[in-house]
């Protein structure tokens, strides 16, 4: 029997669980390690709350979380409560899928202002991630700046935007929901230091922004590039143009009657966020393009904002013992190998790029080259202990581990709670996780 242990139950951890169940069959046991009681990583605390239909991928990894040689080993933190070099002593294989969850800094003055946060933070409040549940956003403000031009900065600006009775399907925990239908924001503004024809957003999730109940999008038309010059982009980010173009031929008239201005403000880098404790303003310089790359002019202007949140990257958390990519912000690795028997996948591989399915080539990816390492006898001979080793230690150290049948009780609760239309009211804090098992 071979062993291996998976961090992390995001895509990145349950696609390497497939592909391992799939490779060696009745060979192998695999444990999924999460720091949370609950499964499925950015699934349930990234993927925006009003799209559930994303979030069905996860039945697909329930199948795969039920099937009798993998296990879930849920509210336990690798780095803390157990360490790398103790798993790998028990496993043939340690594969880290612990995604990216800080975010990377605007790196401008003023970041430390109040109401000033990053997207892992902001969406984690939205999402009821444990870690952000106490964040408490300030939203009587009149002006939100939104930085950055992909999906994530869409999904924060899509739902600042939405009434509560376009939220109520969606599963955004009661605390947002509740913040958000007190808001009183009339302008979002989404900025980049890029044009147009740089942004990574999905045309999809860019054309919903044109079909929102009180906002509606403003694109200056001397903004957008010759159009022309659109058939060289490729046929996705080619549509996505195409809707920034109809939004900038919205009638004026028609856009006034909104109470909320989308507005997208290409080609500005921020410079610095100005306040008196929390922030008011935020000041940015014009840029131009050079060979594709933002380069500031030296034009300054200041935009009022009462809340701001970049939405430019995230990090992935260091271990001890694990050789980290600083300036990557990701694991060191070799296609995924980082030591031998220590393996990455997912967004702590790669950095935060590509969507849910772009994971399951990479756990397939590093599956064969933990197949190839057991073949070379890389990683010694088999009969290490496993999960019953991890048993005996969880038991020494009297953590309170949460098995996928917890889980599925704190699924129930959590369904049993929902508001009316709602799917679910998550829990928000751990403890309340673990009250429910009872
Ligand atoms: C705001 C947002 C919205 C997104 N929306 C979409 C979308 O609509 N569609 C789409 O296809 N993709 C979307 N994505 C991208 C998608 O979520 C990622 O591609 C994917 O989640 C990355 O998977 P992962 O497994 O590498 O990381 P994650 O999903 O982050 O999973 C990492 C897991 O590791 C656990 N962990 C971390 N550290 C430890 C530790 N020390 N010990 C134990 N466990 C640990 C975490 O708790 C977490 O469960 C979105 C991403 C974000 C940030």
């Amino acid at each position: 029997m071979r062993h291996i242990a998976i961090i992390g139950s995001g895509p990145a951890g349950y696609y390497t669980a497939e592909a391992a169940q799939k490779t060696f069959g009745d060979d192998v046991r695999i444990d999924v390690f999460d720091r949370l009681p609950v499964p499925y990583g950015l699934i349930r605390s990234g993927v925006a709350p009003d799209h559930q239909s994303i979030k069905g991928v996860s039945r697909r990894f329930e199948h795969v979380a039920l099937s009798e040689n993998v296990r879930f080993v849920g509210n336990v933190t690798i780095g803390s409560d157990v360490q790398i070099a103790e798993l790998q002593r028990l496993y043939d294989a340690v594969v880290l899928a612990t995604g990216a969850p800080h975010d990377r800094a605007l790196g401008v003055p003023g970041e430390d202002l109040a109401n000033v946060f990053g997207s892992a933070a902001f969406v984690g409040w939205y999402n009821g991630h444990p870690e952000f549940a106490g964040l408490a956003p300030d939203l009587s403000g009149r002006t939100a700046v939104v930085v950055g031009m992909g999906n994530v900065a869409l999904d924060v600006a899509r739902i600042l935007a939405k009434t509560p009775e376009e939220l109520r399907d969606s599963d955004i925990v009661t605390h947002a929901y509740d913040a958000l239908k007190s808001s009183m924001l009339e302008r979002i503004v989404v900025l980049g230091r890029r044009g147009p024809h740089q942004i990574m957003m999905t045309p999809r999730e860019l054309g919903e922004l044109g079909n929102l109940t009180r906002a509606a999008p403003h694109v200056d038309p001397r903004d957008l590039p010759d159009p022309g010059d659109d058939a060289m982009l490729e046929p996705g980010l080619r549509k996505a143009v195409r809707v920034l173009r109809e939004f900038a031929a919205i009638p004026e008239h028609i856009r006034a009657e909104q109470p909320i201005a989308l507005e997208f403000a290409f080609l500005n880098q921020p410079r610095a966020l100005i306040g008196d404790g929390a922030v008011q303003a935020i000041e940015v310089e014009k840029t131009v393009l050079e060979r594709g790359r933002a380069v500031g002019t030296g034009e300054i202007r200041r935009i009022p904002a009462d809340l701001v949140i970049s939405c430019i990257g995230y990090r992935s958390s260091p271990l001890p013992g694990v050789p980290f990519d600083e300036r990557a912000g990701r694991f060191a690795n070799d296609e995924g190998r980082i030591l031998a028997g220590l393996y990455c996948v997912g967004w702590a591989r790669r950095g935060p790029s590509g969507t849910i399915g772009t994971n399951r080539p990479d756990g397939f990816d590093v599956v064969e080259k933990i197949a190839a390492d057991m073949a070379s006898g890389a990683l010694g001979a088999r009969g290490k202990a496993g999960r019953d080793g991890f048993d005996a230690l969880a038991q020494e150290r009297e953590l309170d581990v949460v098995t996928f049948q917890d889980w599925k009780k704190i699924d129930e609760a959590e369904a049993a709670a929902a508001r009316e239309g709602a799917p679910r009211e998550k829990f928000v804090d751990i403890a309340a996780m673990m009250k429910a098992l009872g």
